[in-house]
């Protein structure tokens, strides 16, 4: 907790820092045209230099250099960084392809999608930028990257959910988003300031009371915890109420790190990433659109390609829905671990009847007959006075936090990406969980809309070429039934943004879902691409033949500072221009 407060004022002073010496951004702005023609020549000769062959991706063996919190970024970023609101020269790329880069930022999403036209000038989507972990000097790489790369210029900014590995690289590098051009942004619905349906504000509501919710909850955690622990040392079952408690609070702090700005934080507020690109967007007067969805629409610049919303849904159960494993998901990760025995510490005081509220689905608690006999009374004992102390709170906060992450992953703005003239589909559906999912194929408009009288969903699923896999490769990310089994057999390309050195540990029993990655590498024909696949069991390039997954196939680039990688890319025929 100490060190947060520590990175928090440091973010803070760079940023006043930036402010004065920012000051004289007039004069800067005069000089911009001159500054121009300097800056092409400049890109000339790095694109020049850039031409050497990539470095080899070794597989990293090491764990990540921890990064000390820095006093501050602004001073790399004055030295070394261009103006702030002009637009540099870009390469160019061959016309009608595609090329989406995803930057290896740590569990989190971070995306270029580049779309190459008649000229071979690329018009720039960037979508999303955050990851859970990592102080503003361990960004910096990444978005400086991205700068350089879209020449300072986003043409379609989106922003796909409130959560903290999807928008904290707003706030951890404002300064530098502050400097980009960006043309246009789209939110979900959900983020609708004037809420023309009122439904925004009405869920805004119940999230805002649940984040506040969460935040008391952590700290009454914490202030019992010294109590637990001595309950749980008297006990004779000790150490399996050790590990239960362990991964419970692991679990815990894990969503309350995603959804909250620090996990104390008790005011139910917006996040700081959120709130910081919406100002930003607001200075800068960018124009912004809320998206509904069963809309299709098209983009000024960007010919050839329609852009169909699927998500987040209107109707706010399916919001909450969650699917059924087997069908509407994968099978979770067989729970025959210390978060299996977590869930059943806590889940016996829930009212069975009432199956919502228990914090982990009834699927995922085990019972006598899996984990063996005498499982059960371990944790019903005369000796479970420290479970009588939490038990009424600690329960409902575990299913909270729970409904929370679910509830803000499916306002994720779902995109199919369509090209207009041989019907390929990009899917980008941010963290969409179940629910959504299930909702896209409900829009009524879009009945028999699709090829063969089907519905234009599963026909756009149908379509598929490139996949952004949902929620980090979890097993309710992604739909089985209206979801993957409708996606093609192959020519399609996934990636996912899951970093296992880089996530906190409270996921790692979930991310990835082994069946779900099995069954995308299969599809995939082994062109899938992870974040970081050295700590993944089954990872795709040691399934396969790595020449379907090496640099022939991808380009990847490597941090100057560090063994992690900067970014992943692939490239393709999309045809949405004719060459
Ligand atoms: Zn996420």
């Amino acid at each position: 907790m100490a060190t947060k407060a520590v990175k928090k004022k440091a973010a803070s002073k760079s940023k006043t820092a930036l402010k004065k010496k920012a000051a004289p951004k007039k004069a800067a702005k005069k000089k911009a045209a001159k500054k121009k023609t300097a800056v092409k020549k400049n890109a000339v000769k790095k694109k020049a230099a850039k031409k050497t062959a990539p470095k080899k991706v070794a597989p990293k063996k090491t764990a990540p250099k921890k990064t000390t919190p820095k006093k501050s970024v602004s001073k790399q970023l004055l030295d070394e960084d261009g103006p702030a609101n002009v637009s540099w020269e870009q390469e160019r790329g061959k016309p009608g392809t595609v090329s989406i880069r995803m930057y290896c930022i740590g569990t989190g999403d971070c995306f270029v999608i580049k779309f190459f036209d008649r000229e071979g000038s690329p018009f720039n989507i960037v979508i999303d930028c955050g990851c859970c972990m990592g102080d503003p000097d361990w960004f910096l790489p990444y978005v400086k990257d991205l700068r350089k790369y879209i020449g300072n210029t986003v043409d379609l900014l989106v922003v796909t959910h409130e959560h903290q590995d999807h928008v904290n690289g707003f706030q951890k590098c404002g300064d530098l988003f502050e400097r980009m051009v960006i043309k246009t942004a789209w939110f979900a619905w959900t983020e609708h300031p004037d809420d023309p349906g009122g439904e925004a504000a009405e869920l805004l509501k119940k999230r805002t009371a649940m984040k506040a919710a969460l935040g008391s909850a952590m700290q009454e955690i914490e202030k019992q915890e010294p109590a637990i622990q001595q309950a749980i040392a008297d006990s004779a079952f000790a150490f399996e109420l050790k590990a239960a408690r362990e991964a419970f609070l692991n679990g815990m702090n894990s969503l309350a790190e995603i959804n909250l700005e620090a996990t104390t934080e008790t005011g139910g507020k917006p996040l700081a990433g959120m709130k910081r690109i919406k100002d930003i967007l607001s200075d800068k007067k960018t124009r912004v659109k809320y998206l509904n969805p069963g809309s299709s629409i098209s983009v000024d610049g960007l010919a050839g390609v329609k852009f169909h919303v699927l998500g987040p849904p209107k109707n706010r159960d399916l919001i909450f829905k969650e699917g059924k494993q087997g069908t509407d998901v994968f099978r979770k990760n067989m729970a025959l671990n210390e978060s299996a025995l977590a869930a059943r510490a806590f889940s016996r005081f829930s009212n069975p009847t009432d199956k919502p509220d228990l914090p982990f689905t009834d699927e995922y608690v085990v019972d006598d007959r899996v984990t063996g006999p005498n499982t059960k009374s371990k944790y019903t004992g005369a000796n479970d006075n420290w479970r009588r102390i939490d038990s009424e709170w600690l329960m409902s906060a575990g299913s909270l936090a729970l409904r929370l992450t679910s509830h803000i992953n499916n306002t994720s703005l779902a995109l199919a990406i369509e090209c207009e003239a041989n019907g390929k589909v990009i899917l980008m559906p941010g963290d969409a969980e179940y629910g959504s999912w299930e909702s896209w194929h409900l829009i009524q408009s879009w009945n028999k809309k699709g090829r063969n009288q089907k519905h234009l969903v599963e026909d756009l699923l149908n379509r598929t070429v490139f996949y952004k896999v949902g929620h980090h490769l979890s097993y309710n990310g992604t739909a089985l039934e209206k979801g993957i089994n409708m996606m093609p057999e192959s020519n399609m390309v996934a990636m996912a943004t899951l970093d296992r050195n880089r996530i906190s540990k409270g996921w790692k029993s979930t991310m990835p879902n082994k069946h779900l990655l099995a069954e995308l590498i299969r599809k995939t024909g082994g062109r899938f691409f992870i974040m970081d696949e050295t700590e993944v069991d089954g990872a795709p390039s040691l399934t396969l033949d790595p020449g379907t997954l090496d640099e022939a196939v991808y380009k990847a680039k490597r941090r100057d500072d560090d063994l992690a990688a900067l970014y992943k890319q692939y490239t393709f025929e999309f045809g949405h221009v004719a060459p």
